[in-house]
């Protein structure tokens, strides 16, 4: 239905009325096709990033070179954003990302892409133009690559993470994986170090927060991608908190499952934001922690609490108490009834910082049932 919506038909008609091509294509297309939902809408056309922007400025639409040296502009209509991207085909490459040249048609713009499942267009009446034969590896849920997987990969080895992602999403869980791409990237997977951190971090987090992405980590481990990403990280408890994520109501989380696997440095490595970074540090530091349910919930809230609780239970193959979540609503509630003022003059400077801590731990160990007076008394 977004295929109606005034505003992507708007951008489109700008595009016609000139004469120029409009097409719909990658995970719009793709998503709508298979009722999945829909993040971005790409669109691409023979105009020039240059006629775009007139075209969108005249027609009283923002007009932003988002990636005009890929040949981009984002056209905003009544707020909305629309990535313009003008047909194009790879010429040389580095392996980071391909060089492009304008292509003359929508064939070629095709090939430049990454699987077959990518390269669907949508007219904008909503009729589908598939110049690859994606619509049948799409029907299979195969995940295959453009023409041969080794050149598709020496051009851009981002494309191997991008494998694993979209197998996690749309793939058919059943069915095998295309040997012969598993073959290329295990051979090739060593080139993932030449990648920015960013690309890496940015599709490790969309891999990771598929439904259940354990199949396709597995298989990263096997082909010897998961030690290109992060060194150290093992694969074996994700299985299990998946599961236990479907048991306990859980939404996936990327964060939490990265936790689950391991290793050091992922801030670094995968150029976590600092939000992201100081949560996974207190999941790390929690799962390492002796604190019981309600500890956790009185320390960390009872998101980070409950993430901890499912960690520990996936990495120790120990199921979680019962009532745990009651628990740590427990310890969310509770509010430690001694105030710096209480200690006051007696204790000051660090030594007062020390003392309060001391007895907030006396107060969490007695399950928050000690009194101010009895926590006073023993100080
Ligand atoms: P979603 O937006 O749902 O994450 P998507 O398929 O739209 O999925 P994008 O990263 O938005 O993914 O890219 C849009 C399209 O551009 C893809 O469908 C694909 O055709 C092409 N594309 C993106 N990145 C690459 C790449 N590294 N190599 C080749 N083609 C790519
Ligand atoms: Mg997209």
């Amino acid at each position: 239905d977004w295929i109606r919506d005034p505003a992507a038909q708007a951008v489109c008609s700008m595009l016609t009325d000139a004469g120029y091509d409009a097409h719909f294509v990658g995970g719009c297309v793709r998503n709508a096709l298979i009722g999945a939902p829909i993040s971005d809408l790409d669109i691409s056309t023979n105009a020039r990033p240059e006629t775009v922007t007139d075209l969108a400025q005249n027609a009283g639409f923002h007009a932003v070179p988002t990636g005009i040296e890929h040949g981009t502009v984002t056209v905003v209509v009544d707020g909305a954003p629309f990535e313009v991207t003008t047909w194009r085909r790879d010429v040389e490459t580095d392996g980071r990302r391909a060089t492009v040249v304008y292509a003359d048609t929508m064939e070629e713009d095709a090939r430049r892409r990454d699987f077959t499942m990518n390269a669907l267009y949508a007219a904008p009446d909503g009729e589908i133009v598939d110049p690859l034969g994606g619509m049948e590896d799409l029907r299979a849920r195969c995940v295959r690559f453009i023409d041969d997987a080794e050149d598709r990969i020496r051009e851009d080895y981002l494309r191997i993470l991008r494998f694993f992602r979209f197998h996690a999403w749309y793939g058919d869980p059943e069915g095998g994986l295309d040997q012969e791409a598993l073959a290329a990237i295990a051979a090739l997977s060593a080139g993932l170090e030449t990648l920015s951190r960013e690309r890496i971090g940015a599709e490790m987090i969309k891999l990771l927060s598929a439904p259940d992405p354990a199949p396709a980590v597995a298989t990263m481990e096997h082909t010897g991608v998961l030690h290109h990403v992060i060194p150290g990280l093992s694969p074996a408890a994700l299985p299990r908190l998946v599961h236990l994520e479907e048991e306990h109501g859980v939404a996936p989380d990327a964060l939490r499952r990265l936790a689950v696997l391991g290793g050091d440095d992922h801030k670094d490595a995968l150029r976590l934001s600092k939000a992201d970074a100081k949560r996974l540090a207190a999941l790390r530091a929690g799962i390492g922690s002796l604190d019981a349910p309600a500890a956790l919930g009185y320390r960390h809230g009872p998101e980070v609490a409950e993430d901890i609780v499912l960690l520990r239970a996936a990495l120790t193959e120990m199921p979680p108490r019962d009532g745990y979540r009651a628990d740590i609503e427990r310890g969310a509630c509770a509010t430690f009834p001694v105030k710096p003022g209480d200690l006051m003059p007696d204790y000051e400077g660090p030594a007062l910082g020390d003392k309060l801590k001391t007895l907030e731990a006396a107060w969490i160990a007695s399950d928050f049932a000690a009194s101010r007076e009895t926590l006073l008394g023993m100080a």
